[in-house]
């Protein structure tokens, strides 16, 4: 049975993605009033149909609705965590991808278990691998300040990065990192539960918006964000270490994090 779903479940998401142009994660093929199939049963003429459902009609205008990806359908220990403290523990000896041959620590992330703001940046660098904390150092030390101008502390928000290992000399991260680490950040979301989501920095954004846009077509806007049962306002902009290597995008950087706080007042009186 479990298998027959499995397989079933991927055929339909390639299925949409291709055709629609968008992925559906599986926990939407319910609400998208697709059948699940029974173990054995003839799929052909249930292909057909899923064919003929135009997908886009269904999600509200602006949605971005994340592929869940295959990783949610194959069960690991890690995905039954109920808690960050029991996740933390269940991932931080991680060695799916070849960084945890070179790390130092593994950067879980710190911050509010149960924030309304989750900020998500690259991956650890040098100071964060050492402290096995996220955004510590000099660029650290900017978000901080970045999050006191808009009245937000360290301390109210959760912090944490696509990747929990750093790359060797700061590089990129290859896809291949992202693809095996992403499914730790969608369980945080999980539990968190935030409502406002900022993406620092190029691979943040288009990670969590699955684009392939430059960064400067991300910022300045409020996407509506839905994973699973999440929704969320979600924006993108600089990362504190390009601030720091470009002081030019300080001030788009201070009107993304305006338009944040402005949309989380909003919220927030309704
Ligand atoms: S970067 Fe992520 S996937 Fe790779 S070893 Fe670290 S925790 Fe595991």
């Amino acid at each position: 049975m479990k298998r027959n779903f499995i397989e079933d479940s991927i055929n339909y998401l390639k299925y949409a993605g291709k055709h629609k142009d968008i992925s559906i994660p599986v926990s939407e093929l319910k609400h998208l009033e697709i059948e699940i199939p029974e173990p054995g049963q003839d799929t052909a003429p249930k292909k057909e149909e899923v064919a003929k459902i135009i997908y886009k009609d269904k999600l509200p205008d602006g949605s971005v609705i994340r592929d869940a990806g295959s990783f949610a359908m194959i069960k690991e220990t890690w995905m039954d965590s109920d808690s960050m403290q029991v996740l933390d523990g269940n991932i931080n000896s991680c060695s799916k991808c070849p960084l945890h041959e070179t790390r130092s620590n593994f950067v879980f992330g710190t911050g509010n278990h149960q924030a309304d703001v989750m900020l998500i940046g690259e991956a650890p660098g040098a100071e964060e691998d050492k402290q096995g904390k996220p955004f510590v150092g000099r660029a650290g030390n900017l978000l901080t300040d970045i999050l006191k101008a808009i009245n937000f502390t360290r301390e109210e928000v959760f912090i944490c990065n696509i990747l929990k290992c750093r790359p060797p000399e700061n590089r990129n991260p290859l896809p291949e990192e992202i693809v095996k680490c992403e499914p730790y950040l969608m369980k945080q979301l999980e539990l968190v539960r935030p409502k406002f989501i900022l993406c620092l920095g190029t691979f943040a954004g288009q990670t969590m918006l699955r684009a392939k846009e430059p960064l400067g077509k991300m910022r300045g806007k409020i996407f509506n964000f839905k994973y699973s049962d999440i929704t969320a306002k979600l924006m993108v902009t600089y990362h504190p270490a390009a601030l720091l290597r470009n002081p030019n995008w300080k001030r788009p950087t201070w009107e993304d994090v305006q338009l944040f706080r402005k949309e989380y007042d909003k919220e927030k009186k309704n």
